[in-house]
Protein backbone atom coordinates (compact mmCIF):
# COMPACT_ATOMS: atom_id res chain seq x y z
CA UNK A 1 0.00 0.00 0.00
CA UNK A 2 1.46 3.72 -0.54
CA UNK A 3 2.15 5.68 1.96
CA UNK A 4 -0.09 8.23 0.55
CA UNK A 5 -3.38 5.82 1.41
CA UNK A 6 -2.45 6.72 4.75
CA UNK A 7 -5.65 8.73 5.24
CA UNK A 8 -7.57 5.89 3.94
CA UNK A 9 -6.14 3.23 6.34
CA UNK A 10 -6.94 5.94 9.02
CA UNK A 11 -10.35 6.63 8.44
CA UNK A 12 -11.16 2.84 7.75
CA UNK A 13 -9.30 2.02 11.19
CA UNK A 14 -11.56 1.30 14.34
CA UNK A 15 -8.83 -0.02 16.01
CA UNK A 16 -9.68 1.25 19.63
CA UNK A 17 -11.43 -1.86 21.11
CA UNK A 18 -8.97 -4.06 19.97
CA UNK A 19 -6.15 -2.12 21.24
CA UNK A 20 -8.41 -2.54 24.44
CA UNK A 21 -8.69 -6.42 24.20
CA UNK A 22 -5.27 -7.06 23.14
CA UNK A 23 -4.83 -5.20 27.08
CA UNK A 24 -6.71 -7.57 28.51
CA UNK A 25 -4.96 -10.47 27.55
CA UNK A 26 -1.41 -8.79 28.36
CA UNK A 27 -3.20 -7.61 31.87
CA UNK A 28 -2.75 -10.58 34.17
CA UNK A 29 0.96 -11.72 32.59
CA UNK A 30 3.37 -10.38 36.16
CA UNK A 31 6.47 -8.42 34.33
CA UNK A 32 9.14 -7.10 36.13
CA UNK A 33 12.62 -5.71 34.51
CA UNK A 34 13.26 -9.33 34.21
CA UNK A 35 11.32 -12.68 34.25
CA UNK A 36 9.31 -15.05 32.06
CA UNK A 37 6.77 -12.43 32.56
CA UNK A 38 8.43 -10.41 30.15
CA UNK A 39 9.08 -13.06 27.65
CA UNK A 40 5.58 -14.26 27.83
CA UNK A 41 4.40 -10.65 26.79
CA UNK A 42 7.01 -10.44 24.05
CA UNK A 43 5.51 -14.06 22.75
CA UNK A 44 1.88 -12.42 22.73
CA UNK A 45 3.03 -9.53 20.68
CA UNK A 46 4.90 -12.01 18.01
CA UNK A 47 1.03 -13.27 17.61
CA UNK A 48 0.93 -9.84 15.65
CA UNK A 49 4.20 -8.65 14.57
CA UNK A 50 7.45 -9.74 13.26
CA UNK A 51 9.05 -9.21 16.80
CA UNK A 52 12.50 -10.99 17.77
CA UNK A 53 13.27 -11.69 21.56
CA UNK A 54 16.78 -10.70 22.42
CA UNK A 55 18.20 -12.09 25.59
CA UNK A 56 21.28 -10.43 27.31
CA UNK A 57 23.05 -11.98 29.83
CA UNK A 58 22.96 -11.43 33.74
CA UNK A 59 26.39 -9.41 34.48
CA UNK A 60 26.39 -7.42 31.37
CA UNK A 61 28.00 -4.21 31.98
CA UNK A 62 25.79 -1.45 30.17
CA UNK A 63 27.65 1.73 30.29
CA UNK A 64 27.47 2.46 34.08
CA UNK A 65 24.91 -0.06 34.89
CA UNK A 66 25.08 -4.14 35.16
CA UNK A 67 22.03 -6.40 33.98
CA UNK A 68 20.69 -7.56 37.22
CA UNK A 69 19.80 -11.23 38.20
CA UNK A 70 16.48 -12.59 36.70
CA UNK A 71 14.09 -12.48 38.74
CA UNK A 72 10.68 -15.21 38.63
CA UNK A 73 7.94 -15.79 40.91
CA UNK A 74 5.78 -18.66 41.34
CA UNK A 75 3.44 -17.78 44.40
CA UNK A 76 3.15 -15.22 47.42
CA UNK A 77 0.99 -14.89 50.46
CA UNK A 78 0.18 -14.09 53.94
CA UNK A 79 -1.24 -16.27 55.46
CA UNK A 80 -2.72 -16.98 58.85
CA UNK A 81 -1.76 -19.12 61.08
CA UNK A 82 -4.82 -21.83 60.60
CA UNK A 83 -3.61 -21.37 56.34
CA UNK A 84 -5.92 -19.03 55.63
CA UNK A 85 -5.03 -16.60 52.66
CA UNK A 86 -5.13 -12.86 53.64
CA UNK A 87 -2.77 -11.22 50.97
CA UNK A 88 -2.54 -13.04 47.96
CA UNK A 89 -0.49 -12.88 44.98
CA UNK A 90 -2.96 -15.17 43.14
CA UNK A 91 -5.73 -12.52 43.04
CA UNK A 92 -3.47 -9.72 42.18
CA UNK A 93 -0.01 -9.24 41.25
CA UNK A 94 0.44 -5.77 42.52
CA UNK A 95 0.49 -7.40 46.30
CA UNK A 96 3.82 -8.95 46.12
CA UNK A 97 6.97 -5.67 46.11
CA UNK A 98 8.48 -6.59 42.65
CA UNK A 99 11.48 -8.20 42.80
CA UNK A 100 11.20 -9.11 46.62
CA UNK A 101 13.94 -12.12 47.36
CA UNK A 102 12.68 -15.39 48.52
CA UNK A 103 10.84 -15.32 52.33
CA UNK A 104 9.46 -17.90 54.28
CA UNK A 105 8.49 -18.32 57.47
CA UNK A 106 6.43 -17.27 60.30
CA UNK A 107 6.62 -13.60 61.88
CA UNK A 108 5.12 -11.17 64.40
CA UNK A 109 2.55 -8.88 62.95
CA UNK A 110 4.81 -6.33 64.64
CA UNK A 111 8.15 -7.61 62.46
CA UNK A 112 6.11 -7.43 59.26
CA UNK A 113 5.50 -3.75 59.26
CA UNK A 114 8.79 -2.53 57.73
CA UNK A 115 8.04 -5.01 54.60
CA UNK A 116 3.81 -3.87 54.30
CA UNK A 117 2.83 -0.95 52.08
CA UNK A 118 -0.63 0.78 51.97
CA UNK A 119 -2.47 3.71 50.64
CA UNK A 120 -4.11 5.69 53.88
CA UNK A 121 -5.67 7.87 51.62
CA UNK A 122 -6.72 5.53 48.99
CA UNK A 123 -8.17 2.42 51.29
CA UNK A 124 -8.71 0.63 48.38
CA UNK A 125 -6.29 0.26 46.58
CA UNK A 126 -2.89 -1.60 46.14
CA UNK A 127 0.12 0.53 45.57
CA UNK A 128 2.62 -0.89 42.68
CA UNK A 129 6.04 -0.81 44.52
CA UNK A 130 9.73 -2.27 43.31
CA UNK A 131 12.86 -2.92 44.97
CA UNK A 132 15.71 -3.94 41.84
CA UNK A 133 18.33 -2.43 42.68
CA UNK A 134 18.55 -3.49 46.74
CA UNK A 135 17.69 -6.84 48.09
CA UNK A 136 14.72 -6.97 49.98
CA UNK A 137 11.11 -8.01 49.78
CA UNK A 138 7.68 -6.93 50.56
CA UNK A 139 3.78 -6.72 50.10
CA UNK A 140 1.10 -3.99 49.02
CA UNK A 141 -2.50 -4.49 50.17
CA UNK A 142 -5.11 -1.79 50.98
CA UNK A 143 -5.25 -0.23 53.57
CA UNK A 144 -8.27 -2.21 54.53
CA UNK A 145 -6.74 -5.48 54.17
CA UNK A 146 -4.02 -3.83 57.00
CA UNK A 147 -5.92 -2.40 59.46
CA UNK A 148 -7.40 -6.27 59.59
CA UNK A 149 -3.84 -7.73 60.07
CA UNK A 150 -4.47 -8.17 63.90
CA UNK A 151 -3.26 -11.48 64.39
CA UNK A 152 -0.18 -12.04 66.91
CA UNK A 153 1.75 -13.97 63.82
CA UNK A 154 1.34 -14.66 60.18
CA UNK A 155 2.66 -17.04 57.39
CA UNK A 156 4.59 -15.66 55.09
CA UNK A 157 5.76 -16.80 51.65
CA UNK A 158 7.42 -15.36 48.78
CA UNK A 159 8.05 -18.20 46.37
CA UNK A 160 10.52 -16.02 43.99
CA UNK A 161 13.91 -16.85 42.60
CA UNK A 162 16.87 -14.24 41.72
CA UNK A 163 19.37 -15.79 39.58
CA UNK A 164 21.59 -15.61 36.97
CA UNK A 165 19.26 -15.34 33.52
CA UNK A 166 18.49 -12.86 31.08
CA UNK A 167 16.64 -9.60 30.27
CA UNK A 168 14.80 -9.84 27.66
CA UNK A 169 13.98 -7.22 25.29
CA UNK A 170 12.05 -7.14 22.28
CA UNK A 171 12.50 -5.51 18.49
CA UNK A 172 10.35 -5.23 15.37
CA UNK A 173 11.95 -3.66 12.41
CA UNK A 174 10.27 -2.90 9.23
CA UNK A 175 13.20 -2.27 6.20
CA UNK A 176 12.27 0.70 4.39
CA UNK A 177 13.32 2.68 1.21
CA UNK A 178 16.40 4.49 3.27
CA UNK A 179 18.22 2.48 6.15
CA UNK A 180 17.01 5.98 8.27
CA UNK A 181 15.53 5.11 11.21
CA UNK A 182 12.15 5.94 12.99
CA UNK A 183 12.35 4.58 16.48
CA UNK A 184 9.11 3.64 18.77
CA UNK A 185 10.12 2.91 22.34
CA UNK A 186 8.46 1.40 25.34
CA UNK A 187 8.66 -0.54 28.74
CA UNK A 188 7.18 -3.52 29.50
CA UNK A 189 8.66 -4.04 32.90
CA UNK A 190 4.99 -3.38 34.84
CA UNK A 191 2.60 -6.16 36.09
CA UNK A 192 -0.82 -5.74 36.19
CA UNK A 193 -1.07 -2.14 35.38
CA UNK A 194 -2.84 -0.40 32.39
CA UNK A 195 -2.29 2.82 31.31
CA UNK A 196 1.64 2.47 32.23
CA UNK A 197 3.10 0.15 30.55
CA UNK A 198 0.05 -1.21 28.65
CA UNK A 199 -1.70 0.91 26.66
CA UNK A 200 1.99 1.72 25.37
CA UNK A 201 2.50 -2.03 24.51
CA UNK A 202 -0.58 -2.36 22.64
CA UNK A 203 -0.83 0.90 20.33
CA UNK A 204 2.86 0.20 19.51
CA UNK A 205 2.44 -3.34 18.16
CA UNK A 206 -1.09 -1.81 16.41
CA UNK A 207 1.36 0.98 14.86
CA UNK A 208 3.65 -1.62 13.81
CA UNK A 209 1.25 -3.45 12.62
CA UNK A 210 -0.27 -0.99 10.40
CA UNK A 211 3.59 -0.06 9.47
CA UNK A 212 3.97 -3.36 8.18
CA UNK A 213 1.29 -2.95 5.17
CA UNK A 214 2.35 0.35 4.15
CA UNK A 215 5.44 1.48 1.24
CA UNK A 216 8.27 2.69 3.55
CA UNK A 217 10.50 5.75 3.34
CA UNK A 218 12.30 5.16 6.61
CA UNK A 219 13.06 2.06 8.23
CA UNK A 220 10.84 1.43 11.29
CA UNK A 221 12.42 0.16 14.85
CA UNK A 222 9.81 -0.76 17.67
CA UNK A 223 11.67 -1.56 20.77
CA UNK A 224 9.66 -3.41 23.71
CA UNK A 225 12.00 -3.01 26.68
CA UNK A 226 12.05 -2.88 30.31
CA UNK A 227 12.16 0.67 31.61
CA UNK A 228 15.57 2.30 32.20
CA UNK A 229 17.96 -0.66 32.15
CA UNK A 230 16.49 -2.03 28.93
CA UNK A 231 16.82 1.42 27.18
CA UNK A 232 20.26 1.55 28.90
CA UNK A 233 20.78 -2.06 27.41
CA UNK A 234 19.44 -1.44 24.04
CA UNK A 235 22.28 1.93 23.77
CA UNK A 236 24.93 0.02 24.65
CA UNK A 237 24.50 -2.67 22.49
CA UNK A 238 23.03 -0.47 19.32
CA UNK A 239 25.33 2.52 20.05
CA UNK A 240 27.22 1.94 16.73
CA UNK A 241 24.14 2.54 14.28
CA UNK A 242 21.92 5.38 16.77
CA UNK A 243 23.55 7.51 14.37
CA UNK A 244 20.80 6.23 11.87
CA UNK A 245 18.14 7.07 14.10
CA UNK A 246 16.37 10.63 12.28
CA UNK A 247 13.41 10.73 14.41
CA UNK A 248 12.28 8.82 17.59
CA UNK A 249 9.62 8.74 20.04
CA UNK A 250 8.54 6.84 23.78
CA UNK A 251 5.03 5.99 24.41
CA UNK A 252 3.35 5.39 27.73
CA UNK A 253 0.23 6.24 29.08
CA UNK A 254 -1.75 6.80 26.18
CA UNK A 255 -4.68 4.64 27.05
CA UNK A 256 -6.44 7.07 29.76
CA UNK A 257 -9.19 9.66 29.05
CA UNK A 258 -6.97 13.10 29.57
CA UNK A 259 -5.96 15.34 26.89
CA UNK A 260 -2.29 14.77 25.43
CA UNK A 261 0.90 15.68 26.26
CA UNK A 262 3.67 15.88 23.89
CA UNK A 263 7.40 16.26 25.44
CA UNK A 264 9.63 17.42 23.37
CA UNK A 265 13.24 16.15 22.84
CA UNK A 266 16.21 17.23 24.60
CA UNK A 267 16.92 18.86 21.25
CA UNK A 268 13.68 20.88 21.57
CA UNK A 269 12.74 21.50 17.99
CA UNK A 270 13.77 17.88 16.41
CA UNK A 271 11.41 17.24 13.44
CA UNK A 272 9.52 14.58 15.51
CA UNK A 273 8.70 17.56 17.75
CA UNK A 274 7.85 20.02 14.93
CA UNK A 275 6.15 17.09 13.24
CA UNK A 276 3.38 15.80 16.39
CA UNK A 277 3.26 19.56 17.85
CA UNK A 278 1.61 20.42 14.32
CA UNK A 279 -0.48 17.64 14.00
CA UNK A 280 -1.66 18.14 17.75
CA UNK A 281 -2.24 21.85 16.95
CA UNK A 282 -4.66 20.94 13.95
CA UNK A 283 -6.19 18.24 15.13
CA UNK A 284 -6.67 17.93 18.81
CA UNK A 285 -8.62 20.62 20.35
CA UNK A 286 -7.01 20.61 24.17
CA UNK A 287 -3.32 19.19 24.60
CA UNK A 288 -0.45 19.95 25.89
CA UNK A 289 3.28 20.25 24.43
CA UNK A 290 6.39 20.60 27.71
CA UNK A 291 9.80 20.94 27.46
CA UNK A 292 12.09 18.23 27.51
CA UNK A 293 13.18 17.60 31.67
CA UNK A 294 15.19 14.70 32.31
CA UNK A 295 13.11 12.84 34.42
CA UNK A 296 10.41 10.57 33.11
CA UNK A 297 10.46 7.61 30.92
CA UNK A 298 13.16 6.37 28.52
CA UNK A 299 14.07 9.42 26.82
CA UNK A 300 15.95 10.00 29.52
CA UNK A 301 18.60 7.70 28.03
CA UNK A 302 18.15 8.56 24.52
CA UNK A 303 18.37 12.19 24.89
CA UNK A 304 21.58 11.47 27.82
CA UNK A 305 24.37 14.36 26.35
CA UNK A 306 26.19 11.28 24.79
CA UNK A 307 23.26 10.13 22.31
CA UNK A 308 21.12 13.48 22.24
CA UNK A 309 18.80 11.77 20.09
CA UNK A 310 15.95 13.37 18.21
CA UNK A 311 13.22 11.31 20.55
CA UNK A 312 10.24 12.85 22.33
CA UNK A 313 7.40 11.50 24.84
CA UNK A 314 3.65 10.65 23.73
CA UNK A 315 1.50 10.38 26.51
CA UNK A 316 -2.03 11.63 27.48
CA UNK A 317 -2.23 12.54 31.30
CA UNK A 318 1.36 12.77 32.30
CA UNK A 319 3.18 10.32 35.42
CA UNK A 320 2.05 11.21 38.67
CA UNK A 321 -0.80 13.64 37.59
CA UNK A 322 -3.68 10.74 38.03
CA UNK A 323 -3.94 9.29 41.17
CA UNK A 324 -4.60 5.61 40.06
CA UNK A 325 -0.49 6.01 39.05
CA UNK A 326 1.31 3.16 40.18
CA UNK A 327 -1.70 1.50 41.71
CA UNK A 328 -4.52 -1.18 41.35
CA UNK A 329 -7.22 1.61 40.06
CA UNK A 330 -4.61 1.95 36.87
CA UNK A 331 -6.58 -1.40 35.58
CA UNK A 332 -8.60 -1.99 32.23
CA UNK A 333 -11.63 0.14 33.17
CA UNK A 334 -8.89 3.06 33.64
CA UNK A 335 -7.99 3.29 29.83
CA UNK A 336 -10.49 3.50 26.95
CA UNK A 337 -10.80 2.36 23.67
CA UNK A 338 -11.51 5.92 22.24
CA UNK A 339 -8.42 7.08 23.86
CA UNK A 340 -6.64 4.43 22.57
CA UNK A 341 -7.72 4.62 19.13
CA UNK A 342 -7.29 8.45 18.91
CA UNK A 343 -3.42 8.21 20.00
CA UNK A 344 -3.21 5.60 17.32
CA UNK A 345 -4.30 8.22 14.84
CA UNK A 346 -2.39 10.95 16.05
CA UNK A 347 0.90 9.31 15.98
CA UNK A 348 -0.09 7.83 12.07
CA UNK A 349 -0.76 11.50 11.16
CA UNK A 350 2.62 12.47 12.30
CA UNK A 351 4.08 9.34 10.22
CA UNK A 352 2.21 10.91 7.65
CA UNK A 353 4.39 13.74 8.08
CA UNK A 354 7.67 12.40 8.19
CA UNK A 355 7.04 9.74 5.84
CA UNK A 356 5.90 12.73 2.93
CA UNK A 357 7.28 15.85 3.53
CA UNK A 358 10.19 17.13 0.77
CA UNK A 359 11.53 20.26 -0.27
CA UNK A 360 9.87 21.26 -4.21
CA UNK A 361 10.65 23.24 -6.74
CA UNK A 362 8.16 25.82 -8.56
CA UNK A 363 8.96 25.06 -12.09
CA UNK A 364 7.44 29.03 -12.79
CA UNK A 365 8.63 30.94 -10.30
CA UNK A 366 8.41 34.04 -12.19
CA UNK A 367 4.94 35.56 -11.43
CA UNK A 368 1.87 33.66 -10.57
CA UNK A 369 1.59 30.79 -12.84
CA UNK A 370 -2.02 31.14 -14.12
CA UNK A 371 -4.35 28.14 -12.23
CA UNK A 372 -7.50 28.45 -13.89
CA UNK A 373 -6.55 27.05 -16.77
CA UNK A 374 -4.93 24.17 -15.10
CA UNK A 375 -8.13 23.00 -13.45
CA UNK A 376 -7.21 24.38 -10.17
CA UNK A 377 -8.71 27.38 -9.80
CA UNK A 378 -12.38 27.52 -8.05
CA UNK A 379 -14.68 27.73 -11.43
CA UNK A 380 -16.79 30.47 -9.83
CA UNK A 381 -14.72 33.04 -7.78
CA UNK A 382 -16.16 33.91 -4.44
CA UNK A 383 -17.39 30.35 -3.61
CA UNK A 384 -16.36 29.62 0.36
CA UNK A 385 -15.71 26.17 -0.29
CA UNK A 386 -12.24 25.33 -1.66
CA UNK A 387 -10.64 28.38 0.06
CA UNK A 388 -8.34 26.40 1.95
CA UNK A 389 -7.09 24.48 -0.97
CA UNK A 390 -6.98 27.44 -3.12
CA UNK A 391 -4.64 29.57 -0.39
CA UNK A 392 -2.81 26.16 0.25
CA UNK A 393 -1.86 26.04 -3.81
CA UNK A 394 -0.34 29.91 -3.57
CA UNK A 395 1.69 29.01 -0.64
CA UNK A 396 3.06 25.73 -1.43
CA UNK A 397 3.78 27.74 -4.66
CA UNK A 398 5.45 30.76 -3.31
CA UNK A 399 7.60 28.56 -0.73
CA UNK A 400 8.75 25.69 -3.17
CA UNK A 401 11.74 27.53 -4.02
CA UNK A 402 13.97 24.16 -3.09
CA UNK A 403 14.66 26.03 1.06
CA UNK A 404 10.90 24.79 2.81
CA UNK A 405 9.97 21.63 3.49
CA UNK A 406 6.11 21.38 2.78
CA UNK A 407 6.57 21.12 7.03
CA UNK A 408 7.66 24.18 7.14
CA UNK A 409 5.03 25.66 4.52
CA UNK A 410 2.19 24.09 6.62
CA UNK A 411 3.31 25.75 9.94
CA UNK A 412 3.60 28.61 8.41
CA UNK A 413 0.36 29.03 6.47
CA UNK A 414 -1.14 27.64 9.54
CA UNK A 415 -2.89 25.33 7.22
CA UNK A 416 -2.76 21.47 8.58
CA UNK A 417 -0.13 19.15 6.46
CA UNK A 418 -2.16 17.24 4.66
CA UNK A 419 -3.90 19.92 3.05
CA UNK A 420 -0.15 21.28 1.89
CA UNK A 421 0.63 18.17 0.98
CA UNK A 422 -2.42 17.11 -1.32
CA UNK A 423 -2.09 20.56 -2.93
CA UNK A 424 1.95 19.91 -4.06
CA UNK A 425 0.79 16.23 -5.21
CA UNK A 426 -2.09 18.44 -7.81
CA UNK A 427 1.04 21.29 -8.59
CA UNK A 428 3.30 18.33 -8.95
CA UNK A 429 0.59 16.74 -11.73
CA UNK A 430 0.72 19.76 -13.23
CA UNK A 431 4.43 20.08 -13.68
CA UNK A 432 4.01 23.24 -11.72
CA UNK A 433 6.36 21.51 -9.09
CA UNK A 434 9.32 19.19 -9.17
CA UNK A 435 10.74 17.74 -6.44
CA UNK A 436 14.51 19.18 -5.54
CA UNK A 437 17.23 17.10 -5.33
CA UNK A 438 18.24 15.85 -1.85
CA UNK A 439 15.05 17.73 -1.14
CA UNK A 440 13.46 15.10 1.90
CA UNK A 441 14.34 16.56 4.97
ZN1 LIG B 1 5.65 3.30 35.92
Amino acid sequence: MEFSKINEVLATTREGQLLHDFMSMLYPICRSITGEGVRETLRQLQQHVPLEIREVASGTKVFDWTVPLEWNIQDAYIATTRGERVVDFRKNNLHVVNYSVPVRGTFKRADLDGHLHSLPERPDWIPYRTSYYKENWGFCLTHRQLSELNEPEYEVCIDSSLQPGHLSYGEVFLPGATEEEVLISCHVCHPSLCNDNLSGIAVATYLAKVMQKIVRRFSYRFVFIPGTIGSITWLAQNQERTNLIRHGVVLTGVGDSGNVTYKRSRQGNAYVDRAITHILNHRVRAHRVVDFSPYGYDERQYCSPGFNLPVGCFMRTSHGEYPEYHTSADNLEFVAAEALQESLEILLHAIHVIENDARFLNTNPCCEPQLGRRGLYRAIAGQKEGAQKEMALLWVLNLSDGQHTLLDIAERANTPFEVIHAAACALKECNLLEESRGGRP
